[in-house]
């Protein structure tokens, strides 16, 4: 990648948009976004599928066999396939993925601290907050995107966050961003609920279902289609935790098929759109996840500072505006604090836009010559 091209493009960009009129700009363009995570998944197993290490080593899989026969295969590419089939057969020819180090591809987080709190703000504020050190439960000063864009003319009442863990309602401050956040056990409020909205809010309020802080990813899922399908957010974040739950309960049988879930979920979410003229060629999906894990196979169930290979993270991109490069195999870095720009760059909501993936990675805006290098 010609990252001088790139840059020198960045500038005249940035340059131009300092005189744009902001009221113009930010006004809705007609794209969708949505952010998809998968909570503490590796690039490892992304790019690479199952590791053999791990899947023939029956303190991490109980049942090597039945978890060789969903997920084991020759090759890294087969095995990548086998484990999100909707990620390598679709999302791989029609949009791009960034992330693969064997390639030279890297993304990383900026912030030190490799952990779920600091990640989730450094995606949707853009910055890395060095006073976000934990996870612990208190309301963010820092103001994030989906807020900002919340307050916009337009856009009012169509941003969305519904997500398995339940420390959202404090990464976005809840009380004080004011768009529609469900996550955790938290039932669906509202007075015109739909029947498969109060029957959602029945199955999670059932013991069985109800876990400590993260409610299971398919009740995310179908809680998430049913608020497309009646209120059509232009911005909407699902986030998913089952990848990082199974991860630090040391079961990578039940992580490879929390990955494999996900990959259902993204496929279900992106047909969904697909079939909706409020959505269709006109929605981008943004998926990455809030940190890596270890690298090693006795580290991979941890991440933080001090478990080696946790800033390392990944991102997907598929939709409106996505150039088909599949898995981007030239040099290069990136980081998860050039999300919250990109979504900008997207919606035309500039004012937002301080740190964003190279234009290279788009198609050209009409009657630019810029973005093509
Ligand atoms: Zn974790």
């Amino acid at each position: 990648m010609k990252w001088k091209a790139v840059l020198g493009c960045m500038l005249l960009w940035g340059i131009s948009l300092g005189h744009a009129d902001r009221a113009v700009t930010d006004a809705p363009n007609g794209q969708n976004v949505f952010v998809i995570t998968l909570d503490g998944y590796r690039w490892q197993e992304l790019f690479g599928g199952a590791d053999s290490s791990l899947i023939n080593d029956p303190h991490f899989t109980a049942d090597t066999s039945y978890t060789k026969a969903m997920y084991w295969a020759g090759t890294p590419e087969e095995r990548r396939e086998r484990l999100m089939p909707f990620i390598w057969n679709v999302l791989a020819k029609k949009g791009q993925l960034m992330g693969n180090r064997e390639l030279g591809s890297k993304v990383n987080t900026k912030n030190l601290y490799f952990l779920s709190y600091p990640g989730y703000n450094e995606i949707f504020t853009g910055e890395a907050d060095p006073m976000i050190a934990s996870n612990d439960k208190i309301k963010n000063k820092n103001q994030n995107l989906l807020e900002y864009i919340n307050k916009l003319p337009g856009y009012r009442d169509r941003v969305a966050a519904i997500a398995s863990w339940d420390a959202f309602p404090y990464i976005f401050n809840k009380e004080r961003s004011g768009f529609f956040i469900n996550s955790g056990n938290d039932p669906v409020h509202g007075h015109e609920l739909s029947r498969t909205q109060v029957a959602l809010n029945q199955i999670q309020a059932d013991p069985a279902y109800a876990e400590d802080h993260t409610r299971n990813d398919m009740i995310t899922f179908l809680s998430a289609k049913e608020y497309i399908r009646k209120n059509k957010p232009k911005v909407m974040f699902v986030g998913l935790s089952g990848t990082d739950d199974a991860g630090h309960a040391k079961k990578y049988d039940q992580y490879l098929k929390n990955a494999n879930d996900a990959d259902r979920i993204i496929a279900g979410l992106w047909n969904m759109v697909q079939s909706m003229p409020e959505y269709k060629n006109h929605t981008t999906f943004i998926i990455t996840t809030d940190h890596g894990r270890g690298a090693h196979p006795e580290t991979w169930y941890n991440h933080g500072f001090f478990v080696k290979g946790s800033s390392q993270t990944w991102i997907a991109m598929i939709g409106n505006k996505i150039r088909p490069l599949g898995e981007v195999s030239q040099d290069g870095q990136a980081y998860q604090r050039n999300i919250a720009g990109t979504i900008g760059y997207l919606l035309g909501v500039r004012t937002y836009s301080r740190h964003m993936l190279p234009l290279t990675l788009f198609e050209p805006e009409p009657g630019t010559m810029l973005a093509r290098q």
